[in-house]
């Protein structure tokens, strides 16, 4: 894995601004595994694509992630900061992540295959939470009567479907990553997802228009193009920052 470059950050936060979370985290993937092409990159499970966020993160942005949340039983808001690196512990390794195992009950069988890049963002491109849950649900599982008859997921007793989400969620753990938090104000212990697209989107957001002001303070002041100044280490153009502010 390659780092982001600061030319390849503003052409991703240029380019995907308007796109949803899983499409931006897919760009900024691409951009720093340049070898992948993008059927390996489409059909890459989402606990592998959480694995190579964090890693992305760590390395680009920094090992902390700020959070902020809400206790539901008092009220109180409270920050914390968690590890990137500490998180990932304890995940197994994708090459040892299996596809669940099939549901046979004396009505349906449910095949399953556990949610990629390509489902994550089909799913996020629909109107809402309940569309992107069905979309979600008509990508990944296969459900037939004994007759061979084809059944809508949607259409499942519920038990069977939270079955079938229990089975993903145990073979790809690191998909859906849920951090336990208690309350500092009250015994509640909060059960938070993190969503690691929206927390490395959120550095993107904030750097750019850091880089896009030293862009203009070089360039104002010694004419440089864009693209030279971007391509500047950090060391040299924080100098040059320097001195044109002193
Ligand atoms: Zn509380």
């Amino acid at each position: 894995m390659s780092s982001l470059a600061d030319s390849d950050l503003l052409h991703v936060w240029e380019t995907m601004r308007r796109q949803t979370l899983p499409r931006r985290a897919a760009a900024l993937l691409a951009v720093v595994a340049p070898g992948m092409t993008s059927d390996q990159l489409a059909g890459m499970r989402l606990g592998e694509r959480e694995r190579r966020l964090l890693d992305l993160h760590a390395r680009c942005f920094g090992p902390r992630l700020s959070c902020v949340a809400d206790c539901p039983q008092c009220g109180e808001t409270f920050e914390f900061e968690l590890d990137a690196r500490a998180l990932s512990a304890g995940w197994p390794d994708p090459a040892e992540v299996a596809q669940p195992a099939s549901i046979e009950t004396h009505d349906y069988r449910v095949d399953m295959h556990l949610p990629t890049v390509a489902d994550s963002i089909a799913a996020s491109d629909g109107h809402d939470a309940a569309q992107a849950y069905t979309t979600l649900l008509q990508r990944c599982l296969v459900c037939t009567t004994p007759t061979g008859e084809t059944v809508a997921p949607e259409a499942l007793p519920p038990a069977l479907l939270q079955e079938a989400a229990a089975r993903m969620e145990s073979a790809d753990p690191a998909a859906e990553l849920m951090i336990s938090m208690p309350c500092p104000a009250c015994d509640a212990v909060l059960n938070e997802p993190l969503d690691l697209c929206a927390f490395c989107w959120a550095e993107v957001e904030a750097r750019a228009p850091r880089l896009l002001a030293e862009v203009h303070a070089l360039a104002s002041h010694y004419g440089w193009s864009e693209a030279d100044i971007l391509a500047m280490s950090r060391i040299r153009r924080d100098a040059y920052l320097g001195m044109v502010s002193s």
